[in-house]
């Protein structure tokens, strides 16, 4: 019997590993995501089931750990050397002149090309076919321990695939973030109100060191292996031979790479990508040159810091100098102060220059730009110019962080843990408002039906609603101004606005959007300070005791109370008449009162978090994992293990229409 699971076990990871094959080197899907997630989901679900055969390589383990302290630095195997660069193709030809001279005249030379990805250089060491160290290139000699967020990377096999797998290798790589990915951070991070990254290498290096593998997992970073360090156990001829061997063992290599037989060929290949470079997925800032036979490359060996066998063609990058008529900061949806660097028109690559980004303050600081510098500004990709360096230093006044929001004048904080971004943090700015709207009519916040995108835009076009409380004078009129709006939509909508005032206090907190409070801690504030007006008075001490109000929490809320707009804000939400107390006798005895429940997968009428409101609004608590103390789990869409365990225990289990009748009074 137990046998028999091991061997299914064994079959599952085989199967999974197959198909990453198939996924990430071969790009041939064989199966769905889908299908994909329910392999997946098996092997979780038995291996939860006995963890005795829980492995390390398992193909599930690949967010594994805590949250870490620090790196540990590492000295690699062998050095990881950089590439010397060549900037022409006259360049390249002397290069191949000295190569060859090297080696003798007469002597066959081969060249392996390879697209030059802009990402992070990573080593990643497997011992008898299995990943156990990933690490940063560092200075070259030593890197960090970055093992738990490689093992995160699904183009990273963690056990090497067939039989002939080397003793010991250290595979070179670069990790790095394909565009979409890049697009797709940046975006979740505005909405956050985050700092943005200011191209996909920087993301992909802040996320590598990130300590939490967690978040690194959710990044999407992605690999191709190049390199060849220490090695052990297998016999390997050309650069070629070990790239072909790379893609047997799964690991994933550039399909673009070539053998080809002579410079010419190489500077031909250059021209080629330098044309189309835009058309990959990814970033490529040149061509890497490698001599294709190792036992040459060991003849010429190496200079102090770099191979003499390989080389890096740059393609020449899109710049261009022009003079900073001014820098101007702009406010973006989340209130996030960036500085713009306005440009003399200026001809990059084909087009009309005008703007560049100066990222945030620090960069402005690291530029030491001042308007009216000569600088040289650069394009990469589709990404908006920035400015590489001042060429002339010839202005005058140093640029000062503004203390007042350029767009409302209101308050600017700075971000404790992010140093680099400065914050507005007026509930009304009109920088922010359509966005804190949205936010404000959200299901889970205000619940305001029918205030979606469209309708929010035009309210704030047309400056009918200058702030939230203005939703709340809103008249049929106003409403039959906007476009394609009938009769029936406005009184939909009027009567929504009106449900909406007798929302409980926590979801009037959420809807506000004050920075770094979420519902659940929406929920906790309204249960500590039972008013509006006593949380708007609170302060730091008062704070500081409840349990799950962290520093910067608290910080954030007594700076957002203590500006005059959000006392505006207030009094007029009051006078439109919404409900600012917490229910009185809010424990609602019921099935419920005393009992631990437990959610596991999802749920259709409402947010895990607002079900766990509802349990503790009847008077029970509510727990992450099951165990004997549990009394009830309530099972939604695709549950996990929590499910089989409950099972197991022999605990009451129900499903999501059972709860809600639980907790719906009976008529
Ligand atoms: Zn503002």
């Amino acid at each position: 019997m137990t046998e028999d699971i091991k061997k299914k076990i064994e079959a599952l990871r085989q199967k999974i590993r197959h198909h990453d094959y198939l996924y990430y080197v071969l790009s041939q899907p064989e199966i769905s995501d889908k299908e994909y997630d329910d392999l997946m989901r098996q092997l979780k679900d038995l291996e939860d089931k006995y963890p005795e055969y829980k492995s390390a390589d398992s193909p599930t383990q690949r967010v594994s750990g805590g949250v870490l302290e620090g790196f540990k630095t590492i000295k690699h195997r062998q050095k990881m050397l950089s590439l010397d660069n060549t900037y022409s193709f006259e360049e390249l030809r002397d290069w191949d002149a000295r190569l060859r001279k090297g080696l003798g005249r007469e002597e066959k030379i081969e060249y392996v090309v390879e697209l030059k990805i802009d990402g992070v250089s990573a080593n990643i060491t497997y011992e008898k076919g299995i990943l156990t160290m990933g690490a940063t290139r560092g200075d070259g000699e030593t890197g960090e321990d970055v093992t738990q967020n490689i093992k995160t990377i699904r183009a990273i096999p963690l056990v090497l695939l067939g039989k002939d797998v080397p003793d010991f290798i250290e595979i070179r790589g670069e990790v790095y973030m394909e565009r979409k990915d890049f697009n797709i951070l940046n975006k979740e991070r505005d909405k956050q109100g985050e700092a943005l990254f200011a191209n996909p290498r920087n993301a992909a290096s802040g996320s590598l060191k990130l300590l939490d593998a967690g978040i690194v997992a959710k990044r999407r970073l992605n690999f191709f292996a190049h390199s060849l360090g220490e090695y052990k156990g297998i016999d390997i001829h050309t650069q070629w031979e070990y790239l072909n061997r790379l893609k047997e063992w799964g690991v994933r290599i550039n399909q673009e790479s070539r053998l080809l037989k002579d410079i010419q060929e190489v500077i031909g290949y250059c021209q080629d990508w330098q044309e189309k470079k835009e058309t990959l997925g990814y970033d490529i800032d040149g061509i890497v040159v490698k001599l294709n036979n190792l036992d040459q490359q060991r003849r010429l060996g190496f200079t102090l810091k770099s191979p003499r066998w390989a080389v890096a063609y740059k393609f020449p990058a899109q710049q261009a100098t022009t003079t900073v008529k001014d820098i101007l900061v702009q406010v973006g949806r989340t209130g996030v102060l960036t500085p713009v660097a306005v440009l003399e028109p200026v001809e990059c690559a084909g087009v009309i220059i005008k703007h560049a980004t100066l990222h945030n303050f620090d960069e402005i600081k690291r530029l030491n730009i001042k308007k009216g510098d000569r600088v040289l500004i650069e394009r990469a990709g589709e990404v908006i110019p920035k400015v590489v360096k001042v060429m002339k230093d010839l202005g005058k006044t140093h640029f000062e962080i503004p203390k007042t929001c350029p767009v409302c004048n209101g308050k600017v904080v700075k971000e404790k843990e992010q140093d680099v971004a400065y914050r507005c943090i007026n509930p009304s700015c009109p920088a922010q408002l359509e966005r804190g709207l949205l936010h404000f009519a959200s299901r889970q916040a205000m619940d305001i039906e029918g205030m979606g995108e469209s309708v929010v835009s035009q309210l704030v076009r047309l400056k009918l609603v200058r702030n939230f409380a203005d939703i709340y004078k809103l008249k049929a009129q106003d409403l039959a101004r906007l476009e394609l709006f009938k009769d029936k939509k406005v009184n939909n909508l009027l009567s929504a606005i009106e449900k909406s005032k007798g929302k409980p206090l926590s979801r009037l907190i959420y809807a506000l959007g004050i920075r770094h409070v979420g519902e659940k801690a929406a929920y906790v504030l309204a249960r500590e300070f039972k008013t509006l007006d006593n949380l708007a008075r609170a302060k730091r001490e008062d704070l500081d005791k409840i349990y799950d109000v962290g520093e910067v929490m608290a910080e954030s809320i007594v700076d957002y109370f203590s500006q005059d707009s959000t006392k505006k804000l207030i009094a007029a939400l009051k006078e439109a008449g919404l409900n600012t107390k917490e229910e009185s006798g809010e424990l609602k005895t019921s099935f419920l009162s005393g009992k631990t429940v437990v959610f596991t997968g999802g749920l259709k009428e409402y947010s895990r978090t607002q079900a766990e409101e509802l349990v503790r609004r009847h008077g029970g608590n509510t727990s992450s994992n099951v165990s004997k103390d549990t009394d009830l789990v309530v099972v939604g869409d695709s549950p996990g293990s929590k499910y089989e365990k409950a099972k197991r225990l022999g605990i009451k289990i129900i499903n999501e229409k059972e709860f809600l009748n639980l907790i719906t009074p009976k008529r």
